[in-house]
Order: C-alpha cells, then sequence, then structure tokens
C-alpha cells in the first residue's frame, strides 16, 4: 500500500476510522517519521499535541500509541495540519506540519468538489468521482517521501506538563463525582462545570 507499516496493521487501522481517506493517509505518515525519529510508546513516554482533530489524529493514535485516553496526545483545536511529539526521558522532540501545497492539494476539481460536499450538494455522479479522487489522494499521500509532505523542525512550545490523575469530588446540585480540578465553588457549594452553569447567572 505503498507504506513501511504491514497492510495488516493498515487494514486494522481503517476499521478503527471508519474509512480510508487523504486525513488519514496524512496521520499514517506522520506515524512513519515519529516511529524512525521516536519509537513507538506503549505507556506514556511519548507526548504528541495535535493541531488539528481532524482524520489524521487518529491514524497517529493508532499507530504510535500516543492516545487521548492514556492522555499522551493533547488536541489542540487549532485548524493546522501540525503535530508536536515529545520523549520525556532524553527531550528529544519534533513537530511535523503539512507543507501548504500538500494540505490544500488535490487540484481545482478537487476542491470545487470539497466545497460542494461540505455543503451536502453533491449530486450522485459527483460524489462518485469526489470518491476517487480521494481515494487517488489518499495513495499518492502514502506512496509520498515525507520530506515532500511535510516540514520537520522543532516544536514552538515545550512539552507539556504531566497530568496526574486528581481526587474526585461529589457536586451538591447533581451529586455526579467530578474531578476537583473541573469543580467550582460557588456560595460555599461544590458544583461541577455542567450544574455551575445551569445554576449561576452569568453577570
Ligand atoms: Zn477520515
Ligand atoms: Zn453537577
Amino acid at each position: 500500500m505503498g507504506s513501511k507499516i504491514p497492510e495488516e496493521k493498515l487494514k486494522a487501522l481503517i476499521a478503527f476510522h471508519g474509512h480510508w481517506c487523504p486525513g488519514l493517509a496524512t496521520g499514517i505518515k506522520i506515524s512513519e517519521v515519529v516511529l524512525d525519529e521516536l519509537g513507538r510508546t506503549t505507556d506514556e513516554e511519548i507526548v504528541a499535541v495535535a493541531e488539528t482533530d481532524n482524520c489524521a489524529v487518529d491514524a497517529i493514535q493508532f499507530l504510535t500509541g500516543c492516545t487521548v485516553g492514556k492522555g499522551n496526545m493533547i488536541v489542540k483545536d487549532l485548524g493546522k495540519s501540525a503535530f508536536s511529539f515529545y520523549r520525556r526521558s532524553d527531550g528529544k522532540s519534533l513537530r511535523i506540519v503539512s507543507r501548504p501545497d500538500a494540505a490544500r492539494g488535490g487540484g481545482e476539481e478537487y476542491r470545487t468538489l470539497q466545497e460542494k460536499s461540505n455543503e451536502g450538494a453533491l449530486t450522485p455522479e459527483e460524489s462518485e468521482r469526489f470518491e476517487a479522487l480521494r481515494r487517488e489522494r489518499s495513495a499518492r499521500i502514502l506512496e509520498s517521501e515525507p520530506e515532500s509532505l511535510f516540514i520537520i523542525g522543532e516544536p514552538l512550545v515545550p512539552a507539556p506538563p504531566f497530568a496526574p490523575m486528581k481526587r474526585s469530588v461529589l457536586c451538591d446540585a447533581c451529586g455526579e463525582s467530578v474531578m476537583e480540578t473541573k469543580a467550582r465553588l460557588c456560595d460555599g457549594r461544590v458544583l461541577c462545570l455542567a450544574c455551575f452553569e445551569r445554576l449561576v447567572p452569568r453577570p
């Protein structure tokens, strides 16, 4: 499939993500760089910061072991196809950002169909054509050299601090358990954020 990651693994990734798409292909290429440079993490040894919440994030979680659930994938929805990775043991780090031409990609027809697709306005024929173009584009990304897709440099900010699990407290309004760092104290009552927003009028 044009990647050094075993085909079985890629099939499992596509099943996990739900479809095959250019974003997933981009995430696979990013993961290849990370696996080469930093290795795969099973614990929280490597931490990733994503500056987008797009399809690539799923590939990176699946392939590098940096996952939202473990807390070593921090997703910042900044709308940039950029990802930083930090290895805690020796401080080695890198930031991978899509080249502007690679990020736009696809040519005139692709972009026109993409816009129509975003508006849900594709005819069945256009939809078929768009799918074909997406498959082509995904395959092209997978076969590309990382250097042609990405600018690889140093992260712009230092590694995020460890975020150990915090104690939980009970919300005085709904009775549900909430992490103490996310709770609010209001007129002597402990409130979860949802109750705080519901019960305390904004100034
Ligand atoms: Zn996708
Ligand atoms: Zn509550």
